[in-house]
């Protein structure tokens, strides 16, 4: 199953809250993911919007994430306890809404070594993955892959986490991993290298951020509208059909959900060239399996 969808309010979406964005995303885009920002500062979401959130999302089978507060470190010395109450914050939240994960920016090395790093960020998520069971929450913690050489974070140290603290998931940023590679993510065996790795995971569902980004010495400098980047999607949405992957694409680009009904275009394209049709639906797979 494909899912596609936009990291927050859509731009062409005159009611700025989340509840209006949700609605718009469903009734105008026809898109079938969102992913809400709680990322400058905390957001503060009333019940009552949460329970709208909740249960317009059900009734529409439009799926949510919840991206929690883009400053948190879980390596920090003295930040760590506030980095994970930013987290929980989130978290509780995410649960009100029905949200099926929580991201969050792992950390930084500071002057730590990256094993020394990795190891309080097992800790720490550690830490915040018991506190989550504890309130019995639903949502998933999601570790999203970074774009910086001096933030932690690359696919590979994010599997490692995952694979030490059982039940955090990885959330797919290919936009970072291509930046963070100094352009890496060109042809379909770059992008089937990615899922190759994270199949130690033996994850049911990918959740991927999509965009397009400029990048120096493999380091992001900030994000572009897909058709700008040099990183192609084409491989990408061949990579998935062709191994039928679950996945949920959330265009995280300056263009929030035109890059979103791009995707769902080219994805709808490339399901065209395969049954030889001349309409396709990005929900309907059956043709090609
Ligand atoms: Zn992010």
């Amino acid at each position: 199953m494909i899912r596609i969808g936009q990291a927050g309010i859509p731009l062409s979406c005159k009611g700025r809250t989340n509840k209006d964005g949700l609605v718009y995303t469903k009734e105008i885009l026809d898109l079938n993911a969102m992913e809400v920002q709680f990322v400058r500062g905390l957001y503060v979401m009333d019940d009552e919007e949460a329970l709208f959130m909740k249960e317009y999302a059900q009734e529409n089978d439009v799926e949510l994430h919840v991206h929690a507060p883009y400053y948190i470190n879980l390596a920090g010395d003295d930040e760590v306890k506030l980095s994970i109450e930013k987290a929980m914050s989130s978290a509780i939240l995410a649960e009100k809404m029905g949200a099926k994960t929580v991201v969050i920016h792992p950390g930084y090395y500071g002057e730590k070594s990256p094993l020394e790093t990795l190891k309080l960020i097992v800790k720490n998520t550690q830490a915040l993955q018991d506190m989550m069971l504890e309130k019995s929450l639903n949502v998933r913690l999601g570790l999203e892959t970074m774009g910086k050489q001096k933030v932690f974070g690359s696919l590979d140290e994010i599997i490692k986490v995952c694979e030490q603290v059982p039940g955090v998931l990885p959330v797919i940023d290919i936009g970072h991993i291509h930046a963070r590679g100094n352009g890496c993510l060109k042809k379909q065996e770059d992008f089937e290298e990615v899922f190759d790795k994270l199949s130690v995971l033996d994850l049911d569902h990918y959740l991927i951020h999509v965009t397009g980004v400029l990048y120096e010495d493999g380091n992001e400098q900030y994000h572009l509208p897909v058709k700008k980047g040099d990183m192609p999607i084409g491989p990408l949405i061949d990579t998935v059909l062709d191994h039928d992957y679950n996945v949920s694409l959330i265009s995280e680009s300056p263009l929030l959900e035109h890059d979103a009904v791009y995707l769902r275009l080219q994805v709808e394209k490339a399901i065209m060239k395969r049954t030889d049709g001349e309409e396709a639906d990005y929900r309907d797979l059956s043709e090609i399996q």
